[in-house]
Parts: C-alpha cells; sequence; structure tokens
C-alpha cells in the first residue's frame, strides 16, 4: 500500500478534494467535487460521469462531508492515507503559517468563524467529519489569510478609532493558497518579471486581486472579511458604508439580515436579477445580465488601478479561477480598461486563452494561469507532517 494525502477544500456551496501519493512532488492520484450542496448536491469524480448524492435534496455540509470521507476511505482503500490538509479561511492573527490541529487549534479556527461564517463553519465540518473516519491521521490547515501577512501595516489598517484596530478589526485578505500557487509559477510563466509588481485576480464565484511585489503580497481586495473588494457571484464587493446605516433605518434591516442580503443577494445575482453564475449571464440576452457583467469588468478594472498605485506601477496583470481563466470576454473587458498603464492585449491570443495574451508592444504582460489550491495544501502538509 502505498502512503496518500487526502486534501478537502470546503467552500460555500463545493467541496474540492484530492488525493495526492505522500512523496514530496507526487502529483493527484485522484480529484473531484461535489457542487449544489444543499440543493441537490451532484458528485463530480475525476473522469466518470456527475452523480446526484443519495442524500436528502437539502442535505448540507456535514451529511454531505460524511458521505465523501465515507466514499473516499472505501475508494481509497488501497491506499495508506497518512495525513490530511484543509483549507481554512480565516486565520485570523493567530496563524500564519500552516499548523497542525490540535484540540486548541480547532478552537482557535471555532473563535474565528464569526469573520466568514460562510466558511469557516464547513472547514470546520471538513476537520471533523475526517476525525471520525480516520481519528490517528494528523490534519493539516492551511490558511487563506496567509499569504496576505506580508502587507504593510497601512494597507491592512481600516481608518478606524484605534482601539478597533488593536482588536483586530484589519483587512486580512483571502484566497491566499490560490495566490501562493500562482506566485510559485510566476517565474516560469513571466521570467524575470516574476519579481516585478504584478496584480493576480482571482475571479471565481468569490472574487479578489492581490498585488505583489517580489511575488509577496502587498495589497489586496477583499478585507476583514470576504465581503469586501470586487463584485462577486452574490457578494456586493465595496459598498459605501452609509448604505448599511440607511438599509437597518430605513428597512428594518438587523445583522443577519444585512449578511444575506451582502452575501447572498448581491453582485452578479443581486445586479442582474438571473444568476450568480456568470457563464449564464455572457449567454444571457437580458440588459440587465448585461449591465451586471459591465459593473463586474468595471470594477474589477479600478481595483487594478488601485493596486497599481500601491505598488508604484505594474508590471504584469494575471488571471487566475473559474471566470479567469475561462472568460475571454470578461478578461479582454476587464484589461481593456488597463491600456492607461501600458496594457494592450492580443485578442486572437486572449482568445486562444493562451498563456501570454498580451503584444509585443505592451508594456505590461498579460497571463492567465490555471490555480491549484489543492496542490498547495498537499505540499504544505507533506512539509509539516515530514518535519514531525
Ligand atoms: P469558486 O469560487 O466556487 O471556486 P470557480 O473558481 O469555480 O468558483 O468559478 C466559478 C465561476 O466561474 C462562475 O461564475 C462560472 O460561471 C465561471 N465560469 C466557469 N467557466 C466559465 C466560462 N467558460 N466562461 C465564463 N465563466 C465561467
Amino acid at each position: 500500500m502505498s502512503d496518500a494525502i487526502l486534501v478537502l477544500n470546503a467552500g460555500s456551496s463545493s467541496v474540492k478534494y484530492a488525493i495526492f501519493g505522500a512523496a514530496p512532488g507526487a502529483d493527484a492520484l485522484t480529484h473531484g467535487q461535489i457542487d449544489r450542496i444543499g440543493q441537490g448536491a451532484v458528485w463530480h469524480p475525476e473522469d466518470h460521469p456527475a452523480e446526484p448524492l443519495p442524500l436528502p435534496h437539502d442535505a448540507g455540509h456535514k451529511p454531505v462531508l460524511t458521505w465523501l470521507t465515507d466514499r473516499l476511505r472505501a475508494d481509497a482503500s488501497d491506499l495508506n492515507v497518512v495525513a490530511a490538509g484543509h483549507r481554512v479561511v480565516h486565520g485570523g492573527r493567530d496563524f500564519g503559517e500552516p499548523c497542525v490541529v490540535t484540540p486548541a487549534v480547532l478552537d482557535g479556527i471555532r473563535a474565528l468563524s464569526p469573520l466568514a461564517p460562510g466558511h469557516q463553519p464547513h472547514n470546520i465540518a471538513g476537520i471533523e467529519a475526517l476525525q471520525t473516519v480516520w481519528p490517528d491521521i494528523p490534519q493539516v490547515a492551511c490558511f487563506d489569510t496567509a499569504f496576505h501577512r506580508t502587507q504593510p501595516r497601512l494597507a491592512q489598517l481600516f481608518a478606524l478609532p484605534r482601539a478597533l484596530t488593536d482588536e483586530g478589526v484589519l483587512r486580512y485578505g483571502f484566497h491566499g493558497l490560490s495566490y501562493d500557487y500562482i506566485a510559485s509559477q510566476l517565474p516560469s510563466v513571466l521570467g524575470a518579471r516574476a519579481e516585478g509588481r504584478v496584480i493576480v485576480m482571482h475571479l471565481g464565484n468569490g472574487a479578489s486581486a492581490c498585488a505583489m511585489v517580489n511575488r509577496h503580497s502587498v495589497a489586496t481586495t477583499m478585507g476583514f472579511t470576504a465581503l469586501d473588494g470586487l463584485m462577486m457571484g452574490t457578494r456586493c464587493g465595496d459598498i459605501d458604508p452609509g448604505v448599511l446605516i440607511h438599509l437597518q433605518r430605513t428597512h428594518g434591516y438587523d445583522a443577519d439580515g444585512l449578511e444575506t442580503l451582502l452575501g447572498k443577494h448581491s453582485g452578479l445575482k443581486g445586479v442582474s436579477e438571473l444568476s450568480s453564475d456568470m457563464r449564464d449571464l455572457l449567454a444571457s440576452k437580458t440588459p440587465e445580465a448585461a449591465e451586471a457583467v459591465a459593473l463586474f469588468a468595471y470594477r474589477a478594472s479600478l481595483s487594478v488601478g488601485s493596486l497599481a498605485a500601491a505598488m508604484g506601477g505594474l508590471d504584469a496583470l494575471v488571471f487566475t479561477a473559474g471566470i479567469g481563466e475561462h472568460s475571454a470576454e470578461v478578461r479582454a473587458l476587464v484589461a481593456d480598461r488597463c491600456g492607461w498603464l501600458g496594457l494592450s492585449i492580443d485578442a486572437d491570443a486572449n482568445d486562444r486563452h493562451q498563456t501570454l495574451f498580451h503584444t509585443a508592444e505592451s508594456a505590461v504582460a498579460a497571463a492567465v494561469i490555471p490555480t491549484n489550491e489543492e496542490l498547495v495544501i498537499a505540499n504544505r502538509t507533506r512539509t509539516l507532517v515530514a518535519a514531525g
């Protein structure tokens, strides 16, 4: 039996998983995902047709994760699973590095749940499900916030009273595992430019952008929570805080109501009144869908300007995640607004999803790089487990 590492990446409505060989650099042996959790979950195993889970339509993360871990245990009966790695969205101020999950660490992760209510409980459910099925293996938590610990203090501050800053009301940033992976790929894609001023746009269901200098985060669009920054599938992104006060005073919203409005009913879904899924909007003929796409790209391009200002210029713009990797149309909409920074893209190369798609004259490189958060988790887990 060969040794293997199991990786779980539990998101708001999906769970991605992968099993890697335990040796350093070993590839994924299998991977897949379950999506539409809570609305008739569907399993997408590697190289097999998708199948609905044999669970009630409204089954949430806990039963889905229990089903998945049981299934993986049965499927991996010829493998010796020696460790598991998890994506954990919020590490707060205490978790700046991946760490082995102990009862105290799990308590610390639980205490951060109010800061990431749409993700952290699912990450915890994944850890607990594996503890039941493989009680004796070490589990490693890899934090999405950790990559942004290199941000200078000014990039982390809100202009709030100092006492709140001291309490930890700071801009943490997210999608760090994805940025970590992209940072590792930049030298092979960009050459010497990799160490310069690079903006990476992670445009998925959740979306954010990160300014990197020397492949380290110096600024990012998400802040204290994953609601901030870019417009997303169902999240509003940047908003005048006065709107929240107005909604509380005149529409009777409380904290839970605002969380649902801003986190689940806004973004592409709220503006289009059609769907949170970019594919649906690009295929639609309604003016509301077109406006949602245009607003998404407009606001993404504003963030490019802001992050370029944080770095004093721009050497490369990199796209990743579902929309960034697959939608040449959205990439073009964003990039075409960045001409003032010296970026010009080759439309044909972009349409062909070529890795580099800037023109020969462009002062700024444009690239598309598929992300791989699971590989980062596997590598961090291997390293920590090997260190014993
Ligand atoms: P998550 O944040 O859930 O991991 P993904 O990175 O998988 O999300 O991105 C999901 C988004 O990517 C959805 O809006 C989906 O419509 C979009 N997407 C996937 N493929 C395409 C495509 N070919 N064209 C446009 N958008 C796409």
